[in-house]
């Protein structure tokens, strides 16, 4: 795109720009800009980044765009009402030069393991432009749309949200063919008030869906299998109703991955996908969904789902030193994916104690207490032998746990992850298998990895 292009598209007005020129690509992070490229400042809760105009212009950057006249201003720069919203304008616009379909993710857990899955899938028969890691919201969706190139055949978007309004607003700068919801918990519940407005929320990904596009949905979610009312084509996936796409005879290979069959045109098709945990296998039955919705030939959708690659520090295994075997799912954690992370420990065949290790689950605000009891709940009734908690909100699952029954010596609570990590050698034991899970913020990976180094 060129600077006039670009100023015309979001409606801006170009200042001291005596010729067009292009722009080599967009950024919004001024320790970052490279030469030729386009700074977008946004305002966030700590900085604002029209503060940086002047750095990201000294690291190169061809021009910027600005709420504010730059009076000191030597260099090009269009002037736009709110640069948030000039972001978004500016993806969408980039993104309508491209005829390629779209896949949009949202949900509250799984969303990036789904996006993985189905890009795995794809990779397959496209070629396929995905956002990486969890780049979900109103910033890395719109970066990773500047990536969309001529070469790329499809799309895949985790969309992230924590309050009403967000999904649409990504749903419109994709506009996607393809909408999915993994599944509607308790995530960000704090924000949204009840898991009835977080389904509205996500439902938002539909907005702009006619009888041509598909939306994907888990059809043993309580609260999505009630969705019908939608204008487009509908797929339900799941185990254990009747869906579109019902897995069968679920089963895990080792600890290498599940293994399951679907009923596809009256076969009955084997899969495997390599990451353990039955919610994976909902995530996996996303992506078949998806290849299927893209016409590619059932050995493909095999094929790209046993090649996935699994993410870092979800569901990660591997053994300590001294021969504690350790789930490291320390990536994130709400109610939902802490429970089903709790099920897979269960499921787990173990030779030695089952070891939970928790820590606090954030943005839960009114819930919080009752969310963290239920997992102390759910760590008794899953036969947790011993359960460590590492900060403050983790108080309540400890009496969750204590309420049904677990006995006091098999709880050790502690305060930091340091605390925490010259504490272990006395806890665990040989043969333990020892599940890691917390919210983002509070690092667990400190924990695996001090498992992993030292044992
Ligand atoms: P975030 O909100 O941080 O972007 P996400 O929705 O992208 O999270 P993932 O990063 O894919 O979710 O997975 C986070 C954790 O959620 C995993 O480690 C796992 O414990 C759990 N999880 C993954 N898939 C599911 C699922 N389908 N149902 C419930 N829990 C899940
Ligand atoms: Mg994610």
């Amino acid at each position: 795109m060129n600077i006039a292009e670009i100023a015309e598209a979001l409606n801006g007005k170009l200042m001291n720009c005596k010729e067009s020129f292009m722009v080599n690509g967009i950024n919004t992070d001024s320790r970052k800009v490279k030469s030729g490229e386009l700074f977008i400042p946004i305002k966030g809760p700590n900085f604002d980044g029209h503060d940086f105009i002047y750095k990201a212009m000294d690291a190169g950057a061809c021009a910027a765009i600005s709420h504010n006249y730059l009076n000191a201003a030597n260099f090009p720069y269009i002037l736009v009402e709110d640069t948030q919203a000039a972001l978004m304008r500016l993806a969408s616009y980039y993104r309508s030069k491209f005829n390629i379909p779209a896949v949009a993710v949202t949900g509250s857990s799984g969303k990036t393991t789904t996006k993985e899955m189905i890009a795995s899938v794809l990779g397959e028969s496209f070629q396929v432009l995905k956002n990486e890691g969890n780049l979900n919201n109103t910033i890395g969706l719109p970066m990773t749309v500047f990536r969309m190139e001529k070469h790329h055949t499809i799309c895949v978007f985790e969309m992230g949200m924590n309050k009403p309004g967000e999904i649409e607003s990504l749903a419109s700068i994709v506009k996607p063919d393809v909408g999915i919801i993994t599944n509607v918990g308790t995530a960000h519940i704090e924000f949204l008030g009840s898991r009835e407005n977080i389904l509205k929320a996500k439902k938002e990904i539909f907005t702009y869906f006619t009888v041509n596009n598909t939306a994907i949905i888990n059809g043993d979610d309580d609260m999505l299998a009630s969705i019908h009312d939608l204008p487009c084509k509908i797929i339900k996936y799941g185990i254990n109703n009747e869906n579109d796409l019902s897995a069968k005879d679920v089963k895990q290979r080792g600890d290498e991955g599940m293994e399951f069959t679907l009923n596809i045109n009256g076969n009955a098709e084997p899969f495997f996908v390599p990451l353990i945990g039955v919610h994976n296998v909902y995530n996996a039955l996303c992506s078949i969904a998806v290849g299927l919705t893209m016409k590619m030939e059932i050995e493909k959708i095999k094929k790209g789902l046993a090649r996935f690659i699994p993410g870092k520090m979800r569901m990660e295994i591997f053994s300590s030193k001294n021969g504690i075997r350790v789930i490291n799912d320390s990536y994130n954690a709400n109610p939902d994916s802490v429970s089903a992370a709790i099920e897979v420990l269960r499921n787990m065949s173990c030779r030695g104690r089952r070891v939970l290790i928790l820590a606090d689950m954030m943005e839960l605000g009114e819930y919080s207490e009752i969310g963290h009891r239920k997992v102390g709940e759910k760590a008794v009734q899953s036969k947790v032998d011993i359960l460590i908690t590492i900060g403050e909100k983790v108080k309540d699952i400890r009496q969750g746990a204590l309420d049904n029954d677990m006995k006091e010596e098999n709880i050790y609570c502690f305060s930091s992850n340091n605390d925490a990590i010259s504490n272990l050698r006395k806890i665990l034991m040989p043969y333990d298998t020892v599940l890691i899970k917390g919210s983002r913020i509070m690092k667990l990976e400190e924990i695996a990895d001090s498992l992993r180094e030292r044992g």
